[in-house]
């Protein structure tokens, strides 16, 4: 089976009850990029890739657009596996995994159509059927936080974060207290992300200040020497987030020791091929991780689905999916939701969703 047609979309996806607020940004709406592979059979599969603005990361809408026609006409005729096209698409564009991975979800869409197959069954087999998700909180007041804490703890999820960073440190720390005095003792588990935004100097105050607080430092600083810094001298565990931008940051990172687990984004890595390298690369080193997207819509809402099924539950920290926070759906019957902080498997072959490509208009190219 061979990529005979490639189109790529534009849409934009609107942030309701926004800006909602990291450290060092506010996002209001963003534009996400979609692919649709069509193959010499006539099948066809979709990807998505949507960076969180222009700011969050080395990737960007546009980008994601002028990466794919860097490579599209390079890739009519390729084999409609990821080994070829992961090969294929590196020898056509060094970098730029935020693109790639579009197209490689999209290949293990079609793939699974072809096969009559689950994505979660191509990456090894699904282990449930409803995945955990967290709850991430955006950058607030105390008071505020901890009433939403609250109110996630009562849907039912296992596990929330919340966004720090951009302010005093001291209104980091008491948000941090505040949030734990609504949730401690339930079983609730605790991310405190700073989204690279903290100093050392912060960070350690803040992991100083509450060390009876059980939440794990979520990407603190901005670089891995900062996290090489503090990593001796906190005593809360530390996970990689945005500084796991490669297998090769992963296996150093989890081979030195660096850190305790980390966030993990399909989008980030390249792919769902490379991701379920990283799945694997963590169980060996019994790494507990997450399997999220930055943000976007139902495609790649499924796709992280589906490799968060094929972890093993004591190690997956949860699919975080962007859906509580954006409005409207791809596909309105089978689109992903959170539910009681968990999130049901797509069933079916492929993503398990079928978008209304209505809804996306006209194709920004075509090849
Ligand atoms: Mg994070």
């Amino acid at each position: 089976m061979k990529i005979t047609e490639i189109h790529v979309y534009r849409h934009d996806l609107p942030v309701h009850n926004g800006p909602y607020r990291m450290g060092h940004s506010e996002i209001r709406s963003l534009s996400t990029t979609l692919v649709k592979l069509v193959a010499d059979n006539g099948l066809f599969g979709w990807g998505e890739t949507c960076p969180v603005g222009p700011t969050y990361a080395e990737s960007h809408a546009a980008g994601a657009v002028a990466a794919l026609s860097e490579m599209a006409p390079g890739l009519i005729g390729t084999e409609v596996l990821p080994v070829p096209l992961h090969r294929r698409m590196d020898g056509l564009l060094h970098g730029h995994t935020y693109a790639k991975a579009a197209l490689d979800i999209a290949a293990h869409d079609l793939l699974g159509k072809h096969l009559g197959l689950s994505v979660s069954d191509l990456l090894g087999g699904a282990l449930t059927d409803r995945v955990p998700s967290y709850y991430a909180i955006g950058v607030g007041a105390p008071d505020e936080t901890a009433r939403i804490a609250a109110e996630k703890h009562a849907e039912g999820y296992p596990r929330l974060q919340i966004k720090i960073g951009g302010r005093p440190i001291e209104e980091d720390i008491e948000t941090v207290r505040k949030v734990w005095e609504v949730i401690r003792g339930s079983g609730m588990r605790l991310a405190v992300d700073g989204n690279r935004c903290l100093t050392t100097r912060d960070a350690l105050r803040l992991s100083r200040e509450c060390p009876e607080i059980p939440f794990i430092l979520e990407q603190p600083c901005a670089t891995i020497e900062d996290l090489r810094k503090i990593r001796p001298q906190v005593g809360h565990g530390i996970y990689m987030d945005e500084n796991g931008t490669s297998l090769n940051t992963v296996i150093t990172a989890a081979g030195t020791g660096l850190v305790d687990g980390f966030g993990m984004k399909v989008t980030r890595i390249g792919g769902l091929h490379p991701m379920r390298a990283f799945r694997d690369l963590c169980a060996a080193r019994n790494l507990p991780h997450t399997c999220d997207d930055s943000w976007g819509g139902d495609i790649i809402a499924a796709a992280c689905t589906h490799i968060g099924a094929t972890v093993a539950p004591e190690l997956l920290e949860g699919v975080w999916l962007a859906a509580p926070h954006i409005d409207g759906h791809y596909d309105q019957e089978n689109g992903l939701r959170v539910e009681a902080g968990h999130i049901k498997r797509p069933q079916g072959p492929g993503l398990g969703i079928v978008p209304d490509d209505s809804l996306f208009g006209a194709p920004v190219a075509s090849y």
